[in-house]
């Protein structure tokens, strides 16, 4: 057993998707939900943000526990892959209250903690996905993402890392692209600095990948170890209790966005999605409350003070 795919893996989880939510194994939120993109000016860059409104959030529970795990045997119409890794140490699994269609995670078999930061073979497992779906996908481009930490928006305790499809590009480019489109590919273990957008109110860490090759397990790693250090370094400089961050990766770039607050005023929950700009609003009044406060108050607001322009010496966690 290798970390190969199957050859016809988008076929899987389409067939497996299509059958769960006509068996209602699959509660889809997304029929009922209308999408707003806004292109907004911050200094000198406009960030693209869409606002997803749900009229109807289906039976999802708000937080799991190690006792009430969902994860611990997924269940069969879910499932997409029974065994993935090389040591057969994952599964993969359909979200079951998806509000874009085939939202699916891989999650471990054994119980891991979602407060433990991702390892070297679950780093490689989630970006081989990432290739697979860029090959097989021509309509859709995907994003892996991982929410790590008390304030970081998981609600589930046991370790998943999930895979959603973005909006149409046409529409909608996720400011972390936006800022690679500028810069080289990072090199991990150099006195080079990840990139950051001065003019987004947040500390947030990105690294191009390099698109020519695939990376491998090692480098994977030094990638996400070079941006995790540098998250560490800001919650322990503003004297965070406790290790909270989002991680999201494309096979373009990774970025890793260090928080201090998993929700905003009580009511809106952020996560990574929230973190790259996809605002999900359980209602009308929610809604209202982004509109009214503005994205990039809410996110500086969950997260840490921008650290632009600090030197690589100011870094040492
Ligand atoms: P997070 O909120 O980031 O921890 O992600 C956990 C995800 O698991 C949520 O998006 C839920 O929709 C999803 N979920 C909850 N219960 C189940 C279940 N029984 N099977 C599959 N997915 C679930
Ligand atoms: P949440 O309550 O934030 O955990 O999200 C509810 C469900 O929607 C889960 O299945 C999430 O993974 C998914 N989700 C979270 N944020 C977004 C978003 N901005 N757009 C689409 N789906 C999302």
């Amino acid at each position: 057993m290798s970390f190969e795919t199957p050859t016809n893996f988008f076929h899987i989880l389409g067939d497996k998707y299509n059958e769960a939510v006509s068996n209602s194994k699959i509660f889809f939120n997304g029929s009922s939900a209308t999408n707003e993109v806004v292109h907004q000016l911050l200094g000198d860059s406009t960030v693209d943000f869409q606002y997803t409104l749900l009229h109807s959030l289906q039976h999802r529970p708000e937080s799991g526990s190690i006792e009430k795990n969902p994860f611990a045997k997924p269940e069969p119409e879910l499932t997409v892959l029974d065994s993935y890794g090389p040591n057969e140490e994952f599964k993969i699994v359909l979200n079951k209250f998806p509000v874009v269609a085939q939202h699916f995670m891989i999650v471990t078999k054994e119980f891991k903690s979602q407060d433990s930061p991702l390892s070297p073979s679950e780093l490689q497992g989630t970006y081989i996905i990432l290739q697979s779906l860029k090959a097989s996908d021509k309509q859709n481009d995907w994003f892996a993402f991982y929410n790590c930490g008390p304030q970081s928006g998981a609600s589930q305790p046991h370790k998943h890392i999930q895979f959603m499809s973005l909006p149409n590009k046409e529409d909608f480019v996720p400011f972390a692209e936006q800022l690679i489109m500028r810069s080289a590919a990072f090199l991990p273990n150099s006195q080079q600095e990840p990139l950051q957008n001065a003019d987004i109110p947040f500390a947030h860490f990105v690294a191009r990948l390099p698109e020519q090759h695939q990376l491998q397990e090692g480098e994977l790693a030094l990638y996400f170890a070079s941006l995790l250090q540098r998250a560490l370094t800001v919650s322990r400089r503003n004297e965070a209790e406790h290790i909270s961050y989002n991680f999201i990766c494309t096979t373009k770039y990774m970025m890793i966005v260090p928080r201090s607050n998993g929700k905003y005023k009580n009511s809106l929950g952020i996560n990574s999605c929230g973190v790259l700009g996809l605002f999900l609003c359980k209602n009308e009044e929610i809604l209202d409350l982004v509109k009214k406060d503005g994205p990039e108050t809410i996110l500086q607001h969950c997260g840490f003070p921008n650290t632009a322009g600090q030197g690589s010496d100011e870094y040492h966690y």
